[in-house]
This record gives structure tokens, sequence and C-alpha cells, in this order.
């Protein structure tokens, strides 16, 4: 889409839901989207939720198909799911579980032109509220981020089954989002722009800026409720920001340096396997390092990561012993990401490499003191 210059945008899902029993809501929710839903998912969690979907789905008098993804989600597998929904003749699609299936479900809203439900299992990153969709090849490596012409059209959370998985999902989740508000401040000072491709409104940085001090404010204690899988006003707390203010700040305040690490981190020694938030929140160490900031501010971020169990350096991040060629393995990769033009000032492969030095430097003192 081409803008005239100066027009900006902010774009939301159509409906946020959230709280303990939310999934019940599916059928009336579903109820005005036509008669067939195609309701995408693997097989454990359409295993363990699949008759009450079926029940909910039946009180509003739709009868939906089920769509079982396998694996990783290829533009085959979306394409298998998506022949599946045609021949059905299905009007909307429901996305269930993890990031991976509701990317699955966007892949196929997208091709059949439908509109879509993201119903998250878990809260491991903002994937639901977001109209990005991530395509990867069979063995796992990124290949392409896709967007839906709209965000989805209701996200549906259901934090009774957001505390009852395990806790460290809701962790990465929190990683994933403590970094939109300093990529949203970078992106505003800077001449970066969002992913819509505008430059962003001061609402999204608001909301970024409300996401992290919400974040600061209850993780631990969201985090405790998590672990005992009970829902409190802490956990209803971070799941707002780690789904609905983390998913708004990015997609309408833009990433930048936390974010392009992750390019390097999915491909290097050891951290490939990390969730996407851990490796975001190692990322936003090196951000504030790249940005100049205070020892004393970097240091503040590490202690809390080290209260609620966030890794705090490479090691932690499952890189034994990391030498120049990771660190330089890491850089190349950061350099090929587009988010990088949204750091407020240029950056260039030795600042990055400076700032991961010094971002490691003070972990490792951090956790000297912790230690006496
Ligand atoms: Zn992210």
């Amino acid at each position: 889409m081409t803008l005239p210059a100066g027009i900006r945008i902010f774009g939301a899902p159509g409906r946020y839901l959230q709280g303990p029993g939310a999934l019940d809501a599916l059928g009336a929710l579903a109820a005005s989207y036509g008669p067939a839903p195609l309701v995408i998912g693997d097989a454990q969690v359409l295993g363990l939720l699949g008759s009450r979907l079926v029940t909910s789905l039946a009180e509003a008098d739709l009868t939906p198909a089920f769509g079982t993804l396998k694996g990783e989600i290829t533009r085959e597998a979306v394409a298998a799911l998506a022949a599946q929904g045609k021949e059905r003749e299905s009007s909307l699609v429901i996305g269930i579980g993890g990031g991976k299936s509701l990317d699955a479900a966007k892949g196929v809203a997208m091709l059949l032109d439908l509109p879509m439900f993201t119903v998250p299992t878990i809260a491991s990153n903002d994937s639901p509220t977001s109209a990005a969709v991530a395509i990867y090849d069979d063995s796992h490596a990124m290949v392409a981020v896709d967007r839906m012409a709209r965000n989805p059209d209701v996200v549906l959370v259901d934090t009774a089954l957001i505390a009852a998985a395990p806790v460290a999902f809701l962790r990465a989740g929190i990683g994933d989002a403590l970094a939109k508000k300093f990529e949203a401040e970078g992106c505003r000072a800077g001449s970066g722009v969002t992913p819509f491709e505008t430059r962003p409104l001061s609402t999204a940085s608001a909301i970024a800026d409300a996401c992290y001090r919400t974040l600061r404010a209850h993780a631990e204690a969201g985090l405790a409720a998590c672990a005992r899988n009970e829902v409190t006003g802490d956990l209803e707390a971070v799941v707002e920001a780690a789904v609905l203010m983390s998913g708004l700040g990015f997609e309408n305040g833009g990433l930048s340096l936390a974010h392009a690490l992750t390019r390097g981190l999915m491909r290097a020694r050891g951290t490939k396997d990390a969730s996407h938030g851990d490796q975001v929140a190692w990322g936003l160490l090196v951000h504030l390092a790249a940005e100049g900031r205070s020892d004393e501010e970097i240091d503040d971020l590490l202690q809390f990561y080290c209260r609620i169990g966030l890794p705090t350096c490479l090691a932690e991040l499952g890189m034994s012993e990391p030498g120049a060629d990771d660190i330089a393995l890491i850089v190349d990769w950061t350099l090929t990401a587009p988010h990088l033009k949204n750091f407020a000032s240029p950056l260039d492969g030795p600042a990055i490499e400076a700032a991961i030095g010094r971002a490691e430097a003070l972990a490792s003192q951090g956790r000297g003191r912790d230690a006496t």
C-alpha cells in the first residue's frame, strides 16, 4: 500500500477478550461469521480442548472442521490446511494453541481471504494480536514474515489456560514484551518506521511504556501465580502486557536492535533453541548498551532478570564460553535485519560487537555482586 507522505497508521485486533473461562465464549463470538469455522491447532491442544470447542460452537449452531498442524509452518503445510478449509467451505479460521498454530491459521486466512480469530493457550509472545505470520522451512529456519491485510478479528485469551501452562512460556512472553518500550522510543527518536511502513503515532509509545511499567510492577507475582496455576490480578496484568500491549506496541511503534539480534541468535551455537522471548530479553540488554545507557540502568534490569529468571548473558541462553567467531556470526546476521534501521542512530558491525561485549561484561559483574 502506497500512502501519501506524512500519513501514519494505528492497527489493532477487532476485539480483544481476556479472562478465566474466556474460551467458552468462542461460539457466541464466532456466530456472526458464518456456519462453518475451521479450527487449526496441534494434535495435543485439539486433543485437550477439542470437545470443549465443539460444545461452545454447537451452542451457536456452528459445526467446526478441524485442521491439525504437524511440524513446522511451511508454505506447503499452510497450503494443505487451506485446501482443507476450501473443501469444507469454511467461513472463519480459528487458530488455537501456541505461536505456530496461530501463525498457521493466519496463513490459511490469508490464502482463503477469510476473517480469523486467535485463541492462545500460552502467552510466550505477542503473536496473538499481531498481523505478522512467520514462515519457516523444514529445518526451522525462518524464511519469511508475511503480514495479513488486517489484524485478527478476535483475540480470545483464556487466562485459566495461560495459568495452567508451564511458567517458562509466560516468562518468555515477558522477555519479548519488555523490549517494546525501548524499541519504540528509538524508532520515534530516529527516522524509523513501523511494520505498517509509516512513522509511529505517539499512542504506540504510550502503550509500550505502560507495557514495561506493568511488567516491572507485576511480573514476579504474576509468574508466581502461574507456577501455582492460579489466575490472580497480577497474572491478568502480566498477560495483558505480554499479549495485548506488547503486540500493539511493536506493530504501531516499530521493532529495533533487540529484535534484530534474534536473527543472529536463531543461527548461533547453543542459542538457536532458546525461546524468542528469552532471545529478545538478552537483545534488550545489548540494545540498551548500544544506546549508551548508564551501567546503573542496565544493572537495574539485570537484577530484575535475575529475580524473574530471564537470561542475562549468552551462556544462560545456551552458548557456553562465547568466542569471537560466535559473536561475529551474531553480528553478521543482525546486520541483515530490516529492524536495525529503526535504531535511533546508525549502527555498524563494530558498534553492535562493542555493545554485546559491554552487556556481557555488565552481566558477569552483576552475577559477581549477587554471589557476595
Ligand atoms: Zn517479538
